[in-house]
């Protein structure tokens, strides 16, 4: 038979394991060429991670451990099926899940060693529960705005900041009293209560444009109170894991932030996303050029240069496997076609990429904004599929505008830009696009998917 010191060798192994696999899982996801084998790896890091818990010798009895698994499994399964779209906002519920998890934990472990706690371990669970509790509340609002449940629109109010400041001033001075004398039991619902609603309150001055950099940063606080979880329940895994998914987080908020320019206090404290309903009174007195499929057809067969600028319509419209279509027919006919990718297009972080990678579209055929900005100039075509905000030329030239300063794709310096989206609505930052109306540009009107099929049609495809 197995001994203690046996058993407890084979779980630091595959806890081992489990880690290097969470690793790797990072590098991997990092290239698109890679991202499916950085999926694989996450998965049996963490199929390893669950095993080996459930290997330690503590556990007495398995039932509830059973009907947790079944339970989680049950929510876990339908939510990973959710469309593409829907990503930020299920993500947003996973870190809910996992923050709750992590508050609980905190709030047993507490429970169970009071008024004996020492200090170091007081401090890193009050850390776990005030990140827990406010990233629980913080991101069911952030779900709840991304699924239009709750207004998108930010909701601000004078002093609001100072509100915000305060409860968190008030949490931490809970933590630090606790600190001091852990067997203060009274205080402990008010550091759970307190952060609960400061999450709530975190959220609601943010507009929904701004949601996936804020999900981002709830990521990176999740991580951060599971790894003080790990120092509390003395469990490596947990603190690797932890850090990882707390660095990654705020690393993607950092890369997701330079990519519209704003700064972290800006997409926090800046109310950014308001529907300019200026803009949408403006534009009636412009005019712009439309076309038909046909005339898009024929434009892009007597093109040599054609570059794709994809965006979240492509995404809502599922457009990605006709656009591949679209690729085929013009590389028939000796076009070259390549994809511009701009770092912020659709709702989340790589949304395009993965889209296209589904859609087998050659990664070398895919560019990123820095490397293919230069070549707009001589592109014959820029045929924007459904992006919009990503290509707006008054974040160079506006100084008004509420995305001055955000990179975009040149397509306005293309010698034809097409458009191919369903109205003038604006995208998702609620502003005017003055591509539309330059002289260049033609509009192409109508839903993604079946202009994209019927210009495959026009072209010889299949359509
Ligand atoms: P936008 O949201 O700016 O525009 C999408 C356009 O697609 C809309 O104007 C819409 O116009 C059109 N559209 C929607 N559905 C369809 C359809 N079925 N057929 C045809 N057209 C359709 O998208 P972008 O990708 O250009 O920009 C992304 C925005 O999201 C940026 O503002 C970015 O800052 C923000 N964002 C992105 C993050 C990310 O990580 N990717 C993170 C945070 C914010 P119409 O209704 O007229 O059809």
């Amino acid at each position: 038979m197995m001994t203690f010191a046996g058993s407890q060798q084979i779980i630091e192994v595959i806890y081992l394991l489990a880690s290097a696999l969470f690793i790797f899982s990072l590098k991997w996801m990092s290239s698109p060429a890679t991202a499916r084998r950085g999926v694989w790896a996450g998965e049996i890091g963490m199929v390893l991670a669950i095993a080996g818990t459930l290997l330690h010798h503590g556990i007495v009895d398995y039932k509830w451990i059973a009907v947790a698994l079944v339970l989680g499994a049950g929510i876990g399964v339908p939510l990973g099926l959710v469309q593409m779209t829907a990503v930020p906002q299920r993500t947003a519920l996973s870190h809910a899940f996992g923050a709750l998890c992590v508050t609980l934990v905190g709030t047993a472990e507490f429970y169970l060693r009071t008024p004996d706690v020492p200090r170091f371990m007081m401090a890193v669970l009050s850390m776990e529960v005030i990140l827990g509790s406010l990233t629980f509340t913080g991101s069911l609002m952030a779900a709840g705005k991304l699924q239009e449940v709750l207004p998108q629109r930010p909701l601000t109010y004078r002093g609001q900041n100072f509100v915000n400041l305060s409860l968190l001033a008030i949490s931490i001075g809970l933590a630090a009293y606790l600190v001091l004398h852990p067997g203060a039991k009274q205080l402990f619902p008010g550091m759970i209560g307190i952060p609960l609603l400061f999450g709530i309150l975190m959220v609601v001055p943010i507009g929904g444009a701004d949601m996936p950099t804020v999900i981002s940063l709830l990521n990176s606080y999740a991580g951060l109170s599971a790894a003080a979880m790990g120092f509390v329940l003395d469990s490596k895994l947990l603190i690797i894991a932890g850090a990882l998914d707390g660095s990654s987080g705020l690393i993607l908020s950092v890369i997701m932030s330079k990519a519209m320019n704003r700064s972290f206090t800006n997409v926090l404290f800046g109310a950014f996303g308001q529907v300019q309903t200026s803009a949408a009174t403006d534009q009636e007195a412009k005019t712009v050029r439309s076309a038909t499929a046909e005339e898009a057809a024929a434009i892009l067969s007597a093109a040599n240069k054609v570059v794709v600028v994809p965006g979240y319509g492509m995404a809502v419209a599922q457009a990605q496997h006709k656009v591949r279509e679209l690729y085929d027919a013009l590389s028939k006919r000796g076009v070259d076609v390549r994809f511009a990718i701009h770092p912020v297009a659709g709702r989340m972080p790589g949304h395009m990429n993965v889209l296209l990678a589904e859609a087998d579209i050659p990664y070398d055929r895919l560019l990123d904004m820095d490397e293919i900005n230069g070549d707009f100039p001589q592109t014959d075509v820029a045929l924007v599929i459904g992006a919009n905000d990503v290509t707006n030329p008054a974040a160079r030239t506006d100084a008004n505008s509420p995305i001055f300063g955000m990179p975009i794709l040149d397509v306005d310096k293309a010698r034809t830009a097409m458009v191919i989206k369903r109205g003038m609505s604006p995208g998702f930052a609620g502003i005017d696009n003055p591509l539309y109306y330059l002289d260049r540009t033609l509009m192409l009107f109508g839903d993604v998917k079946s202009f994209v099929g019927n210009i495959v049609r026009e072209l010889g495809g299949q359509g």
